[in-house]
C-alpha cells in the first residue's frame, strides 16, 4: 500500500489554506496545518469537519525568522515525511498609514507573505527531497493584483507593484525603510510587492532546482475569494461592497471551498504536474472553469530580477551564511 502523502500548509487557520486542508484531507492526505494561532487553528479544523487523524497543528509564525526555523525543527521531530509544501498564509493592511513591522524589523506584509515563506521554503527543500514519493511539489499562492496582465490586476490603485531595483532590500530592509524599491510607505502596494516576491521565488526555486531534484515549484490564482478574512484590516464597507461587486458586476467571485479546492489541484491533481507554471482559472469565473497556464506580469517574467531578489532575500533571512540544516548538494552545487 502506498504510504500515507503528507503537506504542509501555512496559514490553514480561515481562508483559502483552510478550505485547501480540508480538500487534501478528503484525498487521503495528512495535512499539517501550520499557523500561528494553534487554539483558532483547532476550531477551524473542527468547524470545517476536518476528519480526525487528518491534520497536525505546527506552530509558525511568518513574521519571525526564529519561528520559521523553529517550525522546521517541530515539524522534523513530527517523524513524517513532506511530499508537498503550500505557502499560503498573507496578511493584508491597506489601510495602514505608518509601515508595521515585524519581529526581525521588516515591513510586515513583505516579511509574512515573502521573505518568511522564501525561509521556510529553502529549509524544507532537503525534507522534500528526502522523500521516496515520485511527484512532490512547492506551491506558492499568488493574486491577480500583482499581476497587471490579468484584467483584475489592471487597476493601479495605489499603485501597481514594482520592486525597482530592490533598493530598500539592498540597503537592508530596516526601518525606516518599508518598501522593496526604497520609495515612499504603499501599505497596498507593499502587499502587491510581496506576492509579486512570491511569483519570483517561484520561479526562481524552478530555475535553481527542478532539474537537479524534480521537485515541480507553481504558483496559483485561486480566483477572487472576496470574503476571506484577508480583507479584515480594510473599511468596513469594503467588506461588504467588494464581494457583492465581484458576485453580481465582474463575475470573479470564488467560494473559499472552490478556491481551496484549486489549491488542493495544484499540490495533487496529475494534469497540474508541471514546474515553473502560474496557475490560474481565469479572471471570470463559470462553472466548469479549467485550469491554464497565465501569462505573468513583464516584472515577474525578470529572470535577472528573481535572480537579485534570491539574494537578497537570502541575506535578509540570514541564509547567505552557512544554514543550520544544509541544502541537498545536487541543489546547493546549483548555487549562483
Ligand atoms: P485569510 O483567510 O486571511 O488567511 C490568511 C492566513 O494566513 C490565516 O490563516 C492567517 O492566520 C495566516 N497568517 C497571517 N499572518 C501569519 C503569520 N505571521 N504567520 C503564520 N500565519 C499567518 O486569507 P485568504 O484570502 O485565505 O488568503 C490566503 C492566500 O490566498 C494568500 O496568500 C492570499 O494572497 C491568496 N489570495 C487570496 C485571494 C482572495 O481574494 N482572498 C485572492 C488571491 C490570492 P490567522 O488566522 O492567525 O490570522
Amino acid at each position: 500500500m502506498e504510504q500515507q502523502k503528507t503537506v504542509m500548509i501555512t496559514g490553514a487557520s480561515s481562508g483559502v489554506g483552510l478550505n485547501a486542508a480540508r480538500a487534501l484531507a478528503d484525498q487521503g492526505w495528512h495535512v499539517v496545518m501550520a499557523c500561528r494561532d494553534l487554539g483558532k487553528a483547532e476550531r477551524a479544523a473542527q468547524a470545517i469537519a476536518m476528519p480526525a487523524g487528518s491534520y497536525s497543528l505546527l506552530p509558525l509564525d511568518l513574521a519571525s525568522l526564529a519561528s520559521v526555523r523553529q517550525a522546521v525543527a517541530d515539524f522534523r521531530a513530527l517523524g513524517r515525511s513532506l511530499e508537498a509544501l503550500v505557502c499560503n498564509a498573507a496578511v493584508y493592511y491597506p489601510l495602514e498609514k505608518q509601515p508595521l513591522y515585524s519581529t526581525d524589523g521588516y515591513e510586515i506584509s513583505v516579511a509574512t507573505n515573502h521573505l518568511g515563506h522564501f525561509l521556510l521554503a529553502n529549509l524544507l527543500l532537503p525534507d522534500l527531497q528526502a522523500s521516496p514519493a515520485a511527484d512532490k511539489r512547492l506551491v506558492i499562492l499568488g493574486t491577480v493584483t500583482a499581476n497587471p496582465k490579468e484584467l483584475g490586476g489592471k487597476i493601479p490603485i495605489p499603485a501597481p507593484p514594482d520592486l525597482g531595483n530592490l533598493q530598500g532590500f539592498e540597503a537592508g530592509f530596516k526601518a525606516p525603510i518599508a518598501m522593496i524599491n526604497g520609495k515612499q510607505f504603499k501599505p497596498g502596494k507593499a502587499y502587491k510587492d510581496s506576492k509579486l516576491c512570491n511569483v519570483l521565488t517561484m520561479r526562481e526555486l524552478h530555475r535553481r532546482y527542478h532539474q537537479s531534484t524534480g521537485l515541480i515549484f507553481s504558483s496559483l490564482y485561486p480566483g477572487c475569494v472576496a470574503d476571506t478574512p484577508l480583507f479584515r484590516h480594510h473599511f468596513k464597507a469594503f467588506q461588504t461592497i467588494f464581494p457583492w461587486f465581484q458576485k453580481n458586476i465582474t463575475g470573479g467571485y470564488v467560494t473559499q471551498k472552490l478556491a481551496g479546492e484549486r489549491v488542493a489541484a495544484a499540490v495533487a491533481d496529475p494534469a497540474l504536474a508541471e514546474s515553473g507554471i502560474y496557475w490560474s482559472w481565469g479572471n471570470r469565473q463559470q462553472p466548469g472553469r479549467r485550469s491554464f497556464a497565465q501569462e505573468i506580469s513583464n516584472e515577474a517574467q525578470d529572470d535577472a530580477k528573481a535572480r537579485k531578489l534570491w539574494d537578497l532575500s537570502a541575506k535578509l533571512v540570514g541564509l547567505d551564511h552557512p544554514p543550520s540544516q544544509p541544502l541537498p548538494a545536487t541543489a546547493a552545487s546549483l548555487e549562483d
